[in-house]
């Protein structure tokens, strides 16, 4: 009865690939098998001094730091971001990391972590979205892991404006002082795992490390995201 019913479902609403919009076969969710081969992965070693660890060379709480596919604008896969965050769409973010997650767990990236902490959004733009893309991220993870996620203790004032046009001195200035911890007794001791979905300058992930660095000085900290800009 199940197949029959999953078999109605896909006639009656047929799924189709974030990335190239073809329909997804019976055992595909979200992205189809051809797209999922193709991913342009960065292979990055979670563990060393890959590109994205290279933006914390001068935070010591800072481990390790890793993301998973590169992102550019205009290449398809960017979709799986885009649409992620502004389609009403979390459970892509959230498979695609629990994916990546089954494979960085034999690393030990994870082995001495203690929680999760998505990177917040500011209150308002979490009401105005529905959700916050990277707790879904956080939930795949935590899916395979089973980590608990802290989305209580670290909290954004506000947004920063976009940071396109900006110098890199203007980002900077840009994402100082928007996130506050409110619980450091909570995190105190631990290792947290900061996951967002993109890293493109850096500057909002140094910020959010310097503010909880600052906040906890016994905190190691360790970085997640699914992609990184391609000049990364
Ligand atoms: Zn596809």
């Amino acid at each position: 009865m199940t197949t029959i019913g999953s078999d109605i479902g896909r006639l009656l609403f047929p799924r189709f690939c974030k990335v190239c919009g073809s329909k997804l076969n019976q055992g595909e969710e979200h992205i189809c098998t051809t797209c999922l081969r193709r991913l342009p992965r960065t292979h990055f070693d979670p563990m060393a001094l890959n590109p994205v660890m290279q933006h914390f060379m001068g935070y010591p709480a800072v481990e390790h730091a890793t993301a998973y596919f590169f992102y550019a604008h205009g290449n398809a896969y960017t979709r799986l971001i885009t649409r992620s965050k502004y389609s009403d769409s979390p459970e892509t973010g959230r498979y695609i990391s629990r994916l990546v997650a089954q494979e960085l767990a034999g690393s030990g990236f994870f082995s001495a972590i203690d929680l999760l902490l998505p990177v917040p959004l500011s209150a308002w733009r979490k009401w105005s979205r529905g959700y916050n893309q990277s707790e879904w991220i956080a939930r795949g993870v935590a899916d395979v892991t089973k980590l608990p996620i802290d989305t209580k203790s670290f909290i954004r004032h506000r947004h920063n404006e976009t940071q396109t046009h900006m110098t890199r001195e203007e980002r900077w200035k840009n994402v100082q002082h928007i996130f506050s911890v409110r619980r450091p007794e909570r995190l105190k001791g631990r290792h947290i795992l900061l996951i967002d979905d993109v890293v493109t300058t850096g500057a909002t992930l140094m910020s959010c490390v310097e503010t909880l660095a600052q906040a906890v000085p016994d905190l190691r900290i360790s970085v997640f995201t699914l992609a990184c800009a391609r000049n990364e």
